[in-house]
Protein backbone atom coordinates (compact mmCIF):
# COMPACT_ATOMS: atom_id res chain seq x y z
CA UNK A 1 0.00 0.00 0.00
CA UNK A 2 2.66 2.14 0.56
CA UNK A 3 4.65 1.59 -2.32
CA UNK A 4 1.72 1.91 -4.04
CA UNK A 5 1.35 5.31 -2.63
CA UNK A 6 5.03 6.31 -3.20
CA UNK A 7 4.91 5.65 -6.49
CA UNK A 8 1.23 7.65 -7.69
CA UNK A 9 3.15 10.43 -5.91
CA UNK A 10 6.27 10.22 -8.14
CA UNK A 11 3.98 9.52 -10.95
CA UNK A 12 1.96 12.61 -10.66
CA UNK A 13 5.41 14.45 -9.29
CA UNK A 14 6.87 13.99 -12.91
CA UNK A 15 3.52 14.60 -14.85
CA UNK A 16 3.39 18.09 -13.18
CA UNK A 17 7.31 18.71 -14.42
CA UNK A 18 6.82 17.03 -17.62
CA UNK A 19 3.46 19.62 -18.84
CA UNK A 20 5.88 22.92 -17.37
CA UNK A 21 8.63 21.80 -19.92
CA UNK A 22 5.91 20.71 -22.26
CA UNK A 23 4.62 24.39 -21.72
CA UNK A 24 8.15 26.11 -21.90
CA UNK A 25 8.73 24.82 -25.28
CA UNK A 26 5.41 25.57 -26.65
CA UNK A 27 5.75 29.66 -26.02
CA UNK A 28 8.82 30.20 -27.80
CA UNK A 29 9.05 34.21 -27.54
CA UNK A 30 11.16 35.79 -30.54
CA UNK A 31 13.68 37.75 -28.71
CA UNK A 32 12.05 41.06 -30.23
CA UNK A 33 8.64 40.08 -27.87
CA UNK A 34 10.92 42.04 -25.15
CA UNK A 35 12.69 44.55 -27.22
CA UNK A 36 10.39 48.16 -26.91
CA UNK A 37 10.91 51.56 -29.08
CA UNK A 38 8.49 53.29 -27.56
CA UNK A 39 7.84 55.84 -25.58
CA UNK A 40 11.14 57.30 -27.04
CA UNK A 41 14.21 57.94 -25.03
CA UNK A 42 14.76 61.99 -25.41
CA UNK A 43 18.18 62.92 -26.47
CA UNK A 44 20.00 64.81 -24.06
CA UNK A 45 23.44 66.63 -24.99
CA UNK A 46 25.69 66.86 -22.52
CA UNK A 47 27.90 69.69 -21.73
CA UNK A 48 31.70 69.35 -23.33
CA UNK A 49 32.94 68.55 -19.97
CA UNK A 50 31.17 66.42 -17.25
CA UNK A 51 30.58 69.31 -14.99
CA UNK A 52 29.24 71.78 -17.45
CA UNK A 53 25.46 71.54 -18.01
CA UNK A 54 23.72 69.14 -20.67
CA UNK A 55 21.27 70.98 -23.07
CA UNK A 56 18.14 70.78 -21.02
CA UNK A 57 19.69 72.10 -17.50
CA UNK A 58 18.56 74.79 -15.92
CA UNK A 59 21.65 76.79 -15.16
CA UNK A 60 21.05 78.53 -11.65
CA UNK A 61 24.69 80.30 -11.95
CA UNK A 62 27.04 80.41 -14.90
CA UNK A 63 29.70 82.67 -13.43
CA UNK A 64 28.20 85.79 -14.48
CA UNK A 65 25.56 86.94 -11.95
CA UNK A 66 23.23 85.98 -9.09
CA UNK A 67 20.13 86.82 -11.42
CA UNK A 68 18.55 83.50 -10.75
CA UNK A 69 18.72 84.19 -6.71
CA UNK A 70 17.66 86.68 -4.14
CA UNK A 71 18.32 87.23 -0.43
CA UNK A 72 16.23 84.75 1.79
CA UNK A 73 15.51 87.60 4.07
CA UNK A 74 11.71 88.97 3.51
CA UNK A 75 11.36 91.25 0.64
CA UNK A 76 13.79 89.38 -1.78
CA UNK A 77 16.02 91.81 -2.17
CA UNK A 78 18.90 91.04 -4.52
CA UNK A 79 21.53 87.90 -3.34
CA UNK A 80 23.91 89.92 -1.40
CA UNK A 81 27.24 87.80 -2.14
CA UNK A 82 30.06 88.77 -3.91
CA UNK A 83 30.67 87.47 -7.70
CA UNK A 84 34.00 87.51 -9.38
CA UNK A 85 36.22 85.54 -11.66
CA UNK A 86 33.10 83.17 -12.46
CA UNK A 87 32.46 82.24 -8.49
CA UNK A 88 30.21 83.81 -6.11
CA UNK A 89 31.65 83.91 -2.56
CA UNK A 90 29.12 83.95 0.88
CA UNK A 91 29.78 87.33 2.33
CA UNK A 92 29.41 86.51 6.35
CA UNK A 93 25.88 87.91 8.22
CA UNK A 94 24.67 88.78 4.64
CA UNK A 95 22.34 85.93 5.10
CA UNK A 96 21.20 83.09 2.79
CA UNK A 97 20.33 83.01 -0.78
CA UNK A 98 17.20 81.74 -2.28
CA UNK A 99 16.34 80.51 -6.00
CA UNK A 100 14.35 82.48 -7.58
CA UNK A 101 12.78 79.02 -8.80
CA UNK A 102 11.06 76.29 -7.64
CA UNK A 103 11.95 72.68 -7.91
CA UNK A 104 10.68 68.89 -7.13
CA UNK A 105 12.23 66.00 -8.05
CA UNK A 106 16.35 67.09 -8.98
CA UNK A 107 19.31 66.46 -10.60
CA UNK A 108 21.51 68.96 -9.15
CA UNK A 109 25.11 70.07 -10.00
CA UNK A 110 26.90 72.11 -7.27
CA UNK A 111 30.67 72.95 -7.04
CA UNK A 112 32.08 74.80 -4.10
CA UNK A 113 35.03 75.31 -2.52
CA UNK A 114 36.39 75.70 1.18
CA UNK A 115 37.95 79.06 2.26
CA UNK A 116 42.10 78.95 2.09
CA UNK A 117 42.28 80.59 5.03
CA UNK A 118 41.72 77.40 7.22
CA UNK A 119 40.44 78.81 10.62
CA UNK A 120 37.47 77.58 13.03
CA UNK A 121 37.01 73.72 13.59
CA UNK A 122 34.51 71.37 13.56
CA UNK A 123 31.52 72.97 12.42
CA UNK A 124 33.00 76.71 12.61
CA UNK A 125 35.20 75.82 9.22
CA UNK A 126 34.02 76.64 5.86
CA UNK A 127 30.27 75.88 6.88
CA UNK A 128 27.80 76.38 4.23
CA UNK A 129 25.32 73.98 2.88
CA UNK A 130 22.94 73.37 0.19
CA UNK A 131 19.06 72.99 0.74
CA UNK A 132 17.02 71.03 -1.47
CA UNK A 133 13.08 72.99 -0.84
CA UNK A 134 14.62 75.02 1.36
CA UNK A 135 14.46 72.52 3.86
CA UNK A 136 16.82 69.23 3.68
CA UNK A 137 20.24 70.32 3.97
CA UNK A 138 22.84 68.39 1.96
CA UNK A 139 26.03 69.67 4.08
CA UNK A 140 28.55 71.73 3.11
CA UNK A 141 32.42 71.89 5.42
CA UNK A 142 35.77 71.96 5.12
CA UNK A 143 35.89 68.41 6.37
CA UNK A 144 39.81 68.25 5.42
CA UNK A 145 41.60 67.30 8.29
CA UNK A 146 38.53 68.41 10.52
CA UNK A 147 36.96 66.16 13.09
CA UNK A 148 33.09 67.07 13.96
CA UNK A 149 30.31 64.71 14.66
CA UNK A 150 30.29 62.34 11.38
CA UNK A 151 26.24 63.26 10.49
CA UNK A 152 27.57 66.97 10.31
CA UNK A 153 30.54 66.68 7.99
CA UNK A 154 30.42 67.35 3.88
CA UNK A 155 28.35 65.46 2.19
CA UNK A 156 26.42 64.68 5.10
CA UNK A 157 22.52 64.61 5.06
CA UNK A 158 22.80 67.05 8.22
CA UNK A 159 21.97 65.41 11.16
CA UNK A 160 20.46 62.45 9.47
CA UNK A 161 23.24 60.37 7.49
CA UNK A 162 26.80 60.65 7.54
CA UNK A 163 28.49 60.04 4.39
CA UNK A 164 29.78 56.96 3.02
CA UNK A 165 33.61 58.42 2.45
CA UNK A 166 35.36 61.36 3.15
CA UNK A 167 36.08 62.40 -0.76
CA UNK A 168 37.20 66.27 0.33
CA UNK A 169 39.32 67.90 -1.93
CA UNK A 170 41.51 70.15 0.23
CA UNK A 171 40.82 74.09 0.95
CA UNK A 172 40.69 76.12 -2.05
CA UNK A 173 40.47 72.94 -4.17
CA UNK A 174 36.76 72.90 -5.71
CA UNK A 175 34.25 70.28 -4.87
CA UNK A 176 31.73 68.73 -6.85
CA UNK A 177 28.17 66.85 -5.45
CA UNK A 178 25.82 65.22 -7.71
CA UNK A 179 23.08 64.66 -6.21
CA UNK A 180 19.72 63.30 -7.45
CA UNK A 181 16.70 64.28 -5.01
CA UNK A 182 13.14 62.90 -5.05
CA UNK A 183 10.58 65.19 -3.09
CA UNK A 184 8.51 63.94 -0.62
CA UNK A 185 4.89 63.48 -1.59
CA UNK A 186 2.12 63.85 0.73
CA UNK A 187 -1.74 63.26 0.15
CA UNK A 188 -4.75 65.66 0.81
CA UNK A 189 -4.75 65.49 4.07
CA UNK A 190 -1.14 66.53 4.29
CA UNK A 191 -0.52 62.92 5.60
CA UNK A 192 3.17 61.54 4.40
CA UNK A 193 2.90 59.07 1.43
CA UNK A 194 6.78 58.96 0.80
CA UNK A 195 9.79 60.63 2.27
CA UNK A 196 12.12 62.41 0.23
CA UNK A 197 15.23 60.34 -0.97
CA UNK A 198 18.64 61.18 -2.14
CA UNK A 199 21.69 60.48 -3.92
CA UNK A 200 25.22 62.10 -3.94
CA UNK A 201 28.42 61.82 -4.85
CA UNK A 202 31.35 63.98 -3.51
CA UNK A 203 33.91 64.32 -5.90
CA UNK A 204 33.34 61.24 -7.84
CA UNK A 205 32.44 59.14 -4.90
CA UNK A 206 29.40 57.86 -4.24
CA UNK A 207 28.37 59.18 -0.51
CA UNK A 208 24.67 59.07 -0.04
CA UNK A 209 23.03 55.63 -1.69
CA UNK A 210 19.20 56.79 -1.89
CA UNK A 211 18.58 56.97 1.27
CA UNK A 212 15.09 58.10 2.98
CA UNK A 213 15.01 61.73 4.79
CA UNK A 214 13.65 61.90 7.84
CA UNK A 215 11.88 64.78 7.63
CA UNK A 216 13.51 68.29 7.36
CA UNK A 217 16.92 69.76 8.79
CA UNK A 218 17.08 70.44 12.37
CA UNK A 219 19.61 71.24 14.19
CA UNK A 220 18.06 70.15 17.53
CA UNK A 221 15.50 67.90 17.96
CA UNK A 222 13.98 64.64 16.05
CA UNK A 223 12.88 65.63 12.68
CA UNK A 224 9.27 65.16 11.70
CA UNK A 225 7.77 65.96 7.98
CA UNK A 226 5.03 68.55 7.80
CA UNK A 227 2.56 69.10 4.40
CA UNK A 228 4.49 71.19 1.90
CA UNK A 229 4.15 72.02 -1.94
CA UNK A 230 5.29 70.02 -4.09
CA UNK A 231 8.11 72.49 -5.72
CA UNK A 232 10.26 75.15 -3.43
CA UNK A 233 13.52 77.41 -4.03
CA UNK A 234 16.46 76.22 -3.12
CA UNK A 235 18.08 77.51 -0.59
CA UNK A 236 22.25 77.95 0.18
CA UNK A 237 23.43 78.71 3.80
CA UNK A 238 25.12 81.79 5.21
CA UNK A 239 26.98 80.04 8.32
CA UNK A 240 29.44 82.70 8.71
CA UNK A 241 32.16 81.25 6.13
CA UNK A 242 33.63 82.49 3.20
CA UNK A 243 32.65 79.31 0.82
CA UNK A 244 32.83 79.68 -2.62
CA UNK A 245 30.77 78.36 -5.57
CA UNK A 246 30.34 77.53 -9.71
CA UNK A 247 29.10 76.23 -12.12
CA UNK A 248 25.55 75.41 -10.54
CA UNK A 249 22.97 73.56 -12.59
CA UNK A 250 20.17 71.78 -12.11
CA UNK A 251 17.61 69.10 -14.35
CA UNK A 252 14.10 68.73 -13.54
CA UNK A 253 13.28 64.78 -13.13
CA UNK A 254 9.35 65.29 -12.70
MG1 LIG B 1 25.66 73.88 7.01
Amino acid sequence: MRFYVLSSAIAVGFFVASSAIAQQEEVKLPPQATEFYKPEVKKVTPGKENHLPPADAIVLFDGSNLNAWVSDKPGSAPAPWKVENGTFTVVPRTGGIRSKESFGDVQVHIEWSAPTVVKGTGQGRGNSGFFFMGKYELQILDSYDNETYTNGMAASIYKQHPPLANAMRAPGEWNTYDAIFKAPRFDSNGMLVSPARITVIHNGVLVQNNVELKGPTMYIGIPNYEAHDAALPFHIQDHGDEVKFRNIWVRKLD
